[in-house]
């Protein structure tokens, strides 16, 4: 039997269709120029699209490409930036969203790896809780965002996808076993944002809080210095707000809601009881109060526009042959106090996206890109200042790299879940400090 047909004769959805193996071979690291130039659609191509409908064929499908030495790469929505769903070595590209069960179990959520944190939220809210932490990209899938995102709304509280987010998760190893096995507590840390190279996570169970009534609040400064003396004091509210964003007037008119262009922009999603404390705080700080809305799908609209999006909505609104942007994952104090001193480490026009991490500022720092090398020394000048940097520039494993490649030996020990990502010693920059408190 081929390849093919062995996997047909499991029951799941075979394609080698072109356009959509084109389709599937990409992610969103169009948003970094140096990925652009790096991986053009085409370069790296899947063989096979395979769709599992239902857990039990993940391992089957493992198993089957186990014996053909075929390599295989998860895929959830394929939202990821920095091409890390891509199959640099062709084979399979396993679209996981057939997978999207979703059960509320008592204070926590049990999702198949496929379901969309849209969907996952909606289910949770609807039995009176709310998730811990979903990204800009709701429409994403659960095991997408634990395998390879990060932070997002609910971040100020309970911080990254690292620090407790999920319960357990069921796993399927790359060994030839064709089996499962669950995972919990600590040992859970070397699937949690390692691409799906130490095995694909089949369903995952992730924390609730008792749901709360989340309000969108819409402030508007004349200044940054008075945007961001409200904003630092955001993570002293009573009850923690789940998102604070503010942006430049540079980056507002591109946002999918009409606000005034001239004024530097801040929206928060307050708890119901400390909205009153937030209007008063953007009064009280020689701000405007602009809109707040009460209706819980408005916060998803304020969600809609915070971490990436304003950089991926200003890069959208301009000319095929104006300059293209790129922009660093970052954080610390210097983003609230030394904007300048910020903007000065890369040349041109340079913009802050901020959005309030617990213990301080984080931001998406947007500049002109004049290559990689100018844009690494520039992460190199962020540092020097005390600004920790994530690069979005790269696709290797960069956050517990040592126990994913232990992990894996056992795990995947012919190297084919998503190979080319998890080395111990990359060849461009892939550090990741950011969080780190200088
Ligand atoms: C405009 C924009 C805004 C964004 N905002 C945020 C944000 O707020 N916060 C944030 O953290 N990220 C953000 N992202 C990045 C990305 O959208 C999220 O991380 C998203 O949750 C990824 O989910 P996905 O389903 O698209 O995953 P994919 O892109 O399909 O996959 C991501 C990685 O996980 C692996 N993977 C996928 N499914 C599995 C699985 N079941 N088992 C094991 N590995 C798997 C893939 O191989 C890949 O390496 C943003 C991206 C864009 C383009």
């Amino acid at each position: 039997m081929t390849l093919e047909s062995e996997l047909a004769a499991l029951g799941v959805e075979v394609s080698t269709d072109r356009d959509l193996r084109l389709k599937v071979s990409s992610d969103w690291s169009r948003m970094s120029p140096v990925l652009q130039d790096k991986l053009p659609p085409g370069r790296y191509l899947a063989d096979l699209v395979v769709r599992p409908t239902s857990p039990d064929q993940v391992p089957a499908v493992l198993a089957v490409a186990y014996r053909h030495d075929v390599p295989v790469t998860p895929r959830g929505a394929g939202t990821g930036n920095y091409g890390q769903a891509t199959p640099f070595d062709g084979g399979i590209v396993l679209d996981l969203r057939g997978l999207d069960h979703v059960e509320v179990t008592g204070e926590t959520v049990r999702a198949g790896a496929g379901a969309k944190l849209t969907t996952v939220d909606e289910v949770a809210r609807a039995a009176g809780r709310d998730i811990w932490i979903f990204p800009s990209t709701k429409g994403s899938t659960v095991g997408g965002f634990v395998g390879g995102g990060s932070a997002g709304t609910g971040t100020v509280e309970h911080r990254t996808t690292s620090d407790g987010y999920v319960v357990s998760a069921t796993v399927a190893p790359m060994d030839g076993s064709g089996s499962l096995f669950t995972v919990s507590g600590k040992d859970l840390e070397p699937y949690v944002h390692t691409y799906g190279v130490t095995g694909v996570l089949v369903d995952v169970e992730i924390r609730t809080d008792p749901a709360r009534e989340w309000v969108a609040v819409y402030g508007s400064f004349g200044s940054y210095a008075d945007l961001v003396a409200v904003h630092r004091t955001l993570a002293d509210l009573p009850v923690r707000p789940r998102l604070a964003s503010g942006d430049e007037p540079a980056l507002v008119p591109t946002l999918p809601v009409a606000l005034d262009p001239e004024r530097w922009s801040l929206r928060v999603i307050a708890e119901a009881s400390t909205v009153d404390e937030v209007v008063d705080r953007i009064r009280g700080g020689c701000g405007e109060v602009v809109r707040v809305a009460r209706d819980y799908a408005e916060t998803d609209v304020v969600s809609g526009m915070s971490y990436n999006h304003p950089v991926y909505f200003l890069q959208q609104s301009l000319p095929a042959d104006a300059p293209r942007l790129f922009h660093v994952e970052s954080s610390g104090e210097p983003l609230w106090d030394s904007p300048d001193a910020v903007r000065a480490c890369y040349s041109g026009p340079v913009h802050l996206h901020l959005e309030l991490f617990q213990h301080g500022p984080g931001a998406m720092i947007v500049a002109e890109y004049s290559g990689e090398e100018e844009l690494l020394a520039g992460i190199r000048r962020l540092e020097s200042i005390g600004v920790g940097v994530h690069s979005p520039h790269q696709w290797y494993v960069d956050r517990n790299v040592e126990l994913a490649r232990e992990t894996a030996r056992r795990t995947d020990p012919k190297g084919l879940l998503n190979p080319g990502k998890l080395v111990s010693s990359p060849p461009v920059d892939s550090r990741v400090n950011i969080g780190v408190v200088r």
